[in-house]
């Protein structure tokens, strides 16, 4: 294959990948944007194949082609397998093999720079001072996103406890850690790559700073940590691309590392905190202990059964259904459907109002309600429908807490003090669909539920909107 052909099939596949992600931005589109994307990868691997294969023995492409086919068989495996609210664990994995996947290729380039073009000249030079230094930075955004992701992953999945862990003077570590990095490169790069201790220095203090920067964060701002480690693992792709002279490389990574850096910005701006507040980590430390006294609440609440929720709403005309991350720990979305059906059928106004962090990761609830069938049309974001509450007769709020906590606008105290929050209280009445009056993942108790007009009705999600639906 000529370069310029691979140039073009490169460029060609990056705007493929430029139409996925475009895709993906509404569930509508999603599917095609999956497909293209999977187009301009599998157009991507195909030159990077023709390119290399004519100097690789058959039997080194047969080995790339049975690795290729064994990490798409466990990819689809373990994606098929995994319920919707552990996707973010699921990608935090996926991002470590990505970070991993260029340490070994640094790893590899700089013990072997002739099979990767990038001998220097004569025995003193092993690589040139800028492929050394390139190297070393792939090696080190790969090792932090490897170690980082595994915590990540580990908070997640509930293998390790979800709480900040706050090591005495970590600012100071960290800050050691990174000038350590700095001079190893300073000296791999001066020693035109000799110095073998001053490369692996560079993982070892990277696998340490993925660990030391991602235990003091709180669990619940784990996905936001999720997409920067995604974002990471791009920057370590593309820093591998301009060493290894691969066009799609280095797109390919810029497009993981800027789409992820986006996606960070968006969930913070959504909790309404800064991006240094999330990653310098504490937060949901001082909470715990809220955490745990709001399940022992005693103030007085209306308690309420599916009959009385299907009497109330039935003689609503507007009713504006708030789905929160417990619609998707119950998959009371079908459920939520034929709900919506039934009032319909009775001349009520449905709506839903989706917040920007309900759930789990951006998207969440649309994903899910989408899966259901709920009609595009009648799903709201909060800027749309904030105002809509006080003309409404109900607001049935499924699993969602967090999202319609007052505190977020009366409390200062509060740590999502700020967040913009649902208006579910100035409806006509609340009902809140949860199985205690236990917190959300922020771990802050919610006055709402406390309320005059508020009725809780205790229990697992699916399960109470099925006795609706048969009390309807
Ligand atoms: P919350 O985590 O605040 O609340 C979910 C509620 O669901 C819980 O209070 C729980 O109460 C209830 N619940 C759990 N299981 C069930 C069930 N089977 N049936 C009925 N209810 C159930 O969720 P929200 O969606 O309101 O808020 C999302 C939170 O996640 C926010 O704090 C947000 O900042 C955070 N977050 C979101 C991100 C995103 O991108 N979406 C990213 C990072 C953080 P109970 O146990 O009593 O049933």
């Amino acid at each position: 294959m000529t370069s310029d052909l691979a140039a073009l099939a490169y460029a060609a596949s990056a705007v493929l990948f430029i139409l996925s992600i475009r895709g993906l931005s509404h569930p509508e589109s999603a599917r095609t944007g999956n497909l293209l994307g999977m187009l301009g990868m599998t157009l991507a691997i195909a030159t990077t194949l023709a390119i290399i294969a004519p100097d690789l023995q058959p039997v080194t492409i047969a080995l790339i082609l049975v690795a290729m086919a064994g990490g798409a068989t466990i990819g689809a495996l373990l994606a098929a397998r995994a319920p919707m609210t552990d996707m973010p664990q699921l990608v935090g994995a996926f991002n470590a093999l990505g970070g991993g996947a260029s340490l070994l290729v640094a790893a590899a380039a700089y013990y072997s720079p002739e099979s990767f073009g990038l001998a220097g000249a004569g025995d003193a030079i092993r690589v040139s001072a800028r492929s050394a230094t390139e190297l070393s930075i792939s090696a080190l955004l790969g090792a932090v996103t490897v170690s980082g992701s595994a915590i990540a992953f580990a908070k997640l999945n509930g293998n390790m406890s979800g709480q900040p862990i706050l090591l005495p003077a970590r600012h100071v570590l960290n800050i050691a850690l990174f000038l350590g990095i700095i001079a190893m490169i300073v000296i791999l790069a001066m020693s035109h790559g000799n110095l073998e201790y001053a490369f692996w220095l560079v993982v070892i203090f990277a696998l340490v700073l993925g660990v030391t920067l991602i235990i003091p964060i709180g669990g619940a701002d784990m996905p936001v940590v999720i997409s920067v480690l995604n974002s990471y693992s791009g920057w370590a792709a593309a820093a591998l691309g301009f060493t290894l002279s691969n066009l799609g490389l280095i797109i390919t990574g810029s497009l993981v590392g800027s789409s992820g850096a986006i996606l960070s910005f968006i969930m913070c701006k959504g909790m309404n905190r800064s991006f240094s507040n999330v990653l310098l980590g504490g937060f949901g430390a001082e909470e715990a202990g809220a955490a745990a006294a709001t399940g022992g609440e005693d103030r007085p609440v209306t308690r309420g059964a599916a009959s009385d929720a299907a009497f109330i709403m039935k003689n609503a005309s507007k009713v504006i259904i708030v789905p929160g991350y417990g619609l998707a720990v119950a998959q009371a979305q079908h459920a939520i459907k034929e709900m919506t059906e039934f009032l319909k059928e009775e001349g009520v106004e449905v709506k839903f109002a989706i917040h920007p962090v309900a759930g789990r990761m951006p998207g969440h609830m649309n994903v899910l309600l989408a899966e259901a069938q709920v009609s595009y049309d009648d799903i709201f974001e909060l800027e749309d429908i904030n105002s809509d509450f006080k003309t409404a007769d109900v607001a049935f709020v499924i699993g969602a807490n967090d999202v319609t906590n007052p505190a977020a606008k009366s409390d200062p105290s509060s740590p999502i003090y700020g967040m913009p929050v649902l208006d579910v209280a100035s409806a006509g009445t609340v009902l809140f669909v949860k199985r205690s009056l236990g917190s959300g993942y922020a771990g802050i108790a919610n006055d709402l539920f406390f309320h005059e007009n508020t009725m809780m009705l205790l229990g697992d999600g699916k399960k109470m909107v099925e006795d609706i639906v048969k009390a309807l």
